[in-house]
């Protein structure tokens, strides 16, 4: 058996809604099948209160042995470094959080928020939110570059806008049956076996990347990248490996990757304002380029299959 602790910081619900969608296992499954004791979470936790307060110390002062002390959503530590913009059971939450994160054999972070600080630290960031071990893509977040919970690991961070809930339960199964040692930490501390490939793996659409021939929201047999920004080609996820209620993801129903899983999220510019415009990379030599090519290497080859008899024949059979 495991107890898990659920708290939340600075978040929407977002990522607790993604958790009790989970199917593959589901939430029932988890304590059921596996093991999983949840101690408190502040969706479906029954205790309220002083109950709740109490229930905490126990953890951090050992009388309830914690094993997974999960974070969702970013550490408030607003205004001027007190948190006392996120008070929580007579304390700052940021105090509970670095409390219980020592406290834990594990600690694992859950969506944007808790893992790079997500949209909430978008300068000027007024909350002076980050996330619990990075800063975007900084190392350090509130607990410290160096941090390891009690058994030895650093933060495990499952980012995303929500995170994909069976992301979330199998690396809580992965923990809960002894074998957290297997989960292999990308440089972001995400589990590779999710974090590793781009999230065009699988998109129904990529014959149409390489062929050039442009899509847009809801339009099918094109490829999103060039008129409506796609970041498929940039952006590391499972989306369309593992499908969002198995059936679907945002690129294989025509809605362009925003790159939720990586810790620029939201990709912005204020200078531009991107973050509320519709990024192209559209034209002949594009400014942004697919992760892993250079900028000569991709005009070449896409110009290349521009050219090629094939981009007709896949037009003329495109819906
Ligand atoms: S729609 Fe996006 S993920 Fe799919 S092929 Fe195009 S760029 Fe890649
Ligand atoms: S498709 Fe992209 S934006 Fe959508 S959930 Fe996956 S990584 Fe996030």
């Amino acid at each position: 058996m495991a107890n898990l602790l659920w708290l939340q910081g600075g978040a929407c619900s977002g990522n607790t809604m993604s958790f009790l969608n989970a199917q593959e296992p589901n939430v029932i499954e988890l304590v059921v099948d596996y093991g999983i004791n949840i101690l408190w979470h502040p969706t479906v936790g029954l205790e309220i209160g002083h109950q709740v307060a109490d229930l905490l110390n126990d953890c951090i002062s050992g009388k309830i042995q914690l094993d997974i002390f999960v974070f969702e959503g970013t550490v408030i530590q607003g205004p001027n470094g007190t948190g006392k913009m996120n008070y929580f059971a007579d304390r700052p939450m940021k105090d509970w959080v670095y409390d219980l994160a020592h406290a834990a054999q594990y600690v694992v972070a859950i969506g944007d928020c808790a893992t790079w600080g997500g949209i909430p630290a978008v300068p000027p960031n007024p909350t002076e939110s980050t996330g619990m071990q990075f800063h975007k893509k900084k190392k350090g977040g509130y607990l410290g570059a160096d941090f390891k919970s009690k058994a030895g690991l650093p933060v495990i961070n499952i980012p995303g806008c929500p995170a994909h809930p069976d992301w979330v339960t199998q690396v809580l199964v992965a923990i809960s049956i002894g074998r957290a040692g297997e989960i292999l930490l990308d440089k972001y501390h995400r589990p590779k076996t999710f974090f590793t490939e781009f999230t065009q793996t699988g998109c129904t659409n990529a014959p149409a990347f390489n062929e050039k021939i442009d899509g847009g929201f809801g339009k099918r047999g094109g490829c999103l990248f060039y008129e409506v920004g796609c970041r498929g080609p940039m952006t590391r996820s499972s989306c369309n490996r593992i499908l969002w209620n198995r059936q679907s993801s945002k690129t294989r129903s025509n809605h362009p990757c925003i790159g939720c899983t990586e810790p620029e999220f939201p990709h912005h510019d204020l200078k531009k304002g991107t973050i509320f415009k519709t990024p192209k990379y559209l034209g002949i030599f594009p400014k942004e380029v697919p992760e892993g090519q250079s900028k000569l290497a991709y005009y070449i080859k896409a110009g290349f299959h521009k050219i090629m008899p094939t981009s007709k024949a896949l037009k003329e059979t495109s819906i």
